[in-house]
């Protein structure tokens, strides 16, 4: 696996490769990778000539300072994986590389229907770092198809859009979650939950699972309070718990059959924080 750290370095590289003809997939993530960041680079893999692999763990999407600081760095481990895996480059910039001091890099579109609710609303200034990040990381890659996650539901919806918006070259690919047995989505920060919190926080995906069943036959918001009681009761603290518009992000009122839903939950389990989502 070839390693670059510097963004002209990997950026001269990868031009070379595409004048040669040979296609580029990205998979943008900040480390701690387990199976799910891997079923996205396997995707990339059958896809491409060539995986792009980037770990960065971007200041500017964190709006709360000690999870910046919580944030799990297992870089020896991961490039272990990574090489394991046949991945083929990994980009692993600095703060300075990406973001190049009195520099202004982001882009110019407005994103705020989608950005300023759901996770928008509890971590603001959260999207606003995730758009610049990809927009930047797009910018010295290049790819031809970029994989992000259905785990963070929003977020590739929000890069959707902006690469619409802005009629950027890359296509964007969203992957299914990775979930371990008992349910619980792949996280990074799954390991920093108490043996206690990691045998209760499969119930946010039965929660999930219980409401997309029922959501063709019963009112939304009594769902939606089922679901919130449950999740309090069992000692969650939830900041949402919401049936969306896969499109628009806006609720749903009236659940009409030919529409797409989304189903999404953010909760602390003790001191950690976890979303999750399910399609419908
Ligand atoms: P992160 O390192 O958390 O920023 O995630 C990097 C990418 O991996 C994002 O596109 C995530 O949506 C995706 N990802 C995270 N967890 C999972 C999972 N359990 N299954 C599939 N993709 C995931």
């Amino acid at each position: 696996m070839l390693l670059f750290k510097r963004t002209e370095q990997i950026s001269a590289y990868l031009h070379k490769q595409k004048e040669m003809g040979l296609s580029v997939g990205f998979v943008p993530t900040m480390g701690a990778l387990h199976q799910g960041h891997l079923s996205l680079i396997e995707r990339s893999q059958k896809e491409n000539d060539i995986t792009v692999c980037s770990i960065f763990v971007n200041p500017r999407q964190f709006n709360d300072k000690k999870d910046l600081e919580k944030y799990p760095r297992p870089v020896g481990h991961d490039i272990e994986m990574l090489t394991l895996a046949g991945n083929n480059v990994l980009f692993l910039p600095e703060v300075d590389d990406i973001y190049p001091p009195g520099i202004n890099i982001g882009p110019d579109v407005d994103l705020t229907s989608l950005t300023t609710q759901l996770e928008g609303a509890f971590r603001p200034g959260h999207f606003d770092g995730v758009i610049t990040v990809v927009y930047r990381l797009l910018d010295i890659i290049r790819p031809d198809r970029l994989y992000m996650g259905l785990k963070d539901f929003q977020q590739q919806r929000i890069i959707g859009e902006m690469i619409s918006k802005l009629s950027l070259p890359a296509t964007l690919i969203p992957c299914p979650s990775l979930r371990e047995s008992d349910g619980l989505a792949m996280s990074s920060r799954n390991v920093r939950l108490s043996p206690e919190w990691r045998q209760k926080a499969p119930l946010l995906y039965e929660t999930l699972t219980l409401t997309a069943e029922k959501l063709r036959t019963a009112d939304p918001a009594l769902l939606k309070e089922e679901a919130i009681n449950k999740l309090n009761g069992a000692g969650f603290r939830p900041e949402y718990f919401e049936i969306r518009n896969q499109e628009t992000l806006m609720p749903a009122i009236d659940i009409q059959a030919d529409q797409k839903y989304v189903i999404l939950v953010a909760a602390w389990a003790g001191d950690v924080r976890l979303i999750d989502n399910i399609l419908v």
